[in-house]
């Protein structure tokens, strides 16, 4: 299951299992659009939160062409492809959604991140992105996922 939400968790074994994104944008395997998946459980107004119970989550996928629709737990996400996904000098780029995606962007622009909601995930960029993406030919790659 190359380039899935796995990858986060083989390198950052935290990120894939302590710290959850309330929405995650995935590929639809019926269609190849964008799925969005919001996890019930999580508040209405936080972007990620600490999972304290166990993996009894509930992620409600809606595609946004299709009909898919779909309840599933943390584990069955891992199943669909990330939408926000590119390859770049042979190096997996990912991320969960457009949020998390803009805090990385900033930060490969060496933007200041205070008061980014996603500051939390900051330490958890993989170290080979900050070192690797730093041309503007790079940055601008990412950033056209934007327009996905
Ligand atoms: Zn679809």
């Amino acid at each position: 299951m190359n380039s899935s939400i796995n990858n986060g968790g083989k390198t950052h074994i935290k990120y894939a299992h302590m710290h959850y994104p309330k929405t995650v944008e995935l590929k639809c395997k019926k269609c190849k659009s964008k799925i969005i998946a919001t996890n019930q459980n999580a508040p209405e107004e936080i972007e990620h939160f600490m999972d304290i119970s166990d993996f009894e989550k509930k992620w409600n996928l809606i595609c946004m062409d299709c009909t898919f629709r779909a309840e599933l737990n943390w584990d069955e996400l891992k199943e669909f492809d990330l939408w926000l996904k590119t390859k770049i000098r042979d190096i997996e780029f990912w991320s969960w959604n457009i949020h998390h995606l803009n805090m990385i962007i900033k930060k490969l622009r060496k933007t200041e991140l205070k008061s980014d909601k996603w500051e939390f995930f900051e330490s958890y960029i993989p170290k080979k992105w900050l070192l690797k993406f730093n041309s503007e030919r790079e940055i601008r790659k990412i950033e056209m996922l934007k327009e996905k």
